[in-house]
C-alpha cells in the first residue's frame, strides 16, 4: 500500500548468495531488503518487529507471517543467527558468521577464529571437547553466581597462517 520508492538494492556478498541459492530461497524484493537492513548494520541484532517496522519505514509492506517465515528460512541456511531474548521473549536476529552455515543455527557456537588481518573466518576443528570442557565450567561458574547462563561463544582472534605466511 505503499507508493514510496524503496531504497537502492544492496550487493549481496557472494557467501550469503550462495548459501539462498543452496537453501533455493528465492531473491525477492523482501529478501534482498531484509538483507540490506542487516548488511547496513552488521553488529547489532534486530527482532522481528523491528525488521518489520524498518521495512515499512523503507515504504515496503510485508506480511507478518510472511517475513517471520523469511527470518526463519534465513536463519535456517545460516544466513542469519538467532539468539532468544529472555526477557522480551523475543527472538534476536543478526547476521551469521561467515562459515556458520555448516552447523544448525541454534546449536551452540563453535570456536571461530577470526583473523585480525584480512578477517576471514575459520572453524576451529578438534577444540570441541576441550571447548565442552570450558563451556561446563563457565556455565557452572554463572550458575553459582545466580545467573541463568543461554550459551558460550567462544571467538579467537589473531593472525591467520597465510596473513603469517605474507608478512614473514
Ligand atoms: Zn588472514
Amino acid at each position: 500500500m505503499s507508493t514510496r520508492p524503496t531504497k537502492e538494492p544492496v550487493a549481496v556478498p557472494p557467501h550469503i548468495q550462495t548459501r539462498l541459492e543452496a537453501a533455493g530461497l528465492r531473491r525477492t524484493l523482501a529478501t534482498r531488503a531484509v538483507l540490506g537492513l542487516f548488511l547496513a548494520q552488521p553488529q547489532g541484532g534486530l527482532t522481528h518487529a523491528q525488521v518489520q517496522n524498518a521495512l515499512t519505514t523503507r515504504g515496503l509492506d510485508v506480511n507478518r507471517v510472511t517475513l517471520y517465515r523469511l527470518l526463519d528460512r534465513l536463519a535456517t541456511c545460516g544466513v542469519l543467527q538467532r539468539r532468544a531474548d529472555d526477557q522480551a521473549r523475543t527472538w534476536h536476529f543478526s547476521l551469521a558468521p561467515l562459515n556458520a552455515a555448516a552447523r544448525g543455527a541454534d546449536q551452540g557456537a563453535l570456536p571461530q577464529f577470526e583473523c585480525d588481518a584480512c578477517h576471514q573466518q575459520f572453524a576451529l576443528p578438534g577444540a570441541s571437547d576441550s571447548l565442552r570442557a570450558l563451556t561446563r565450567d563457565l556455565q557452572r561458574a554463572m550458575d553459582r553466581l545466580g545467573h541463568r547462563t543461554q550459551g558460550v561463544e567462544v571467538a579467537v582472534h589473531g593472525t591467520c597462517a597465510s596473513c603469517v605466511e605474507t608478512a614473514a
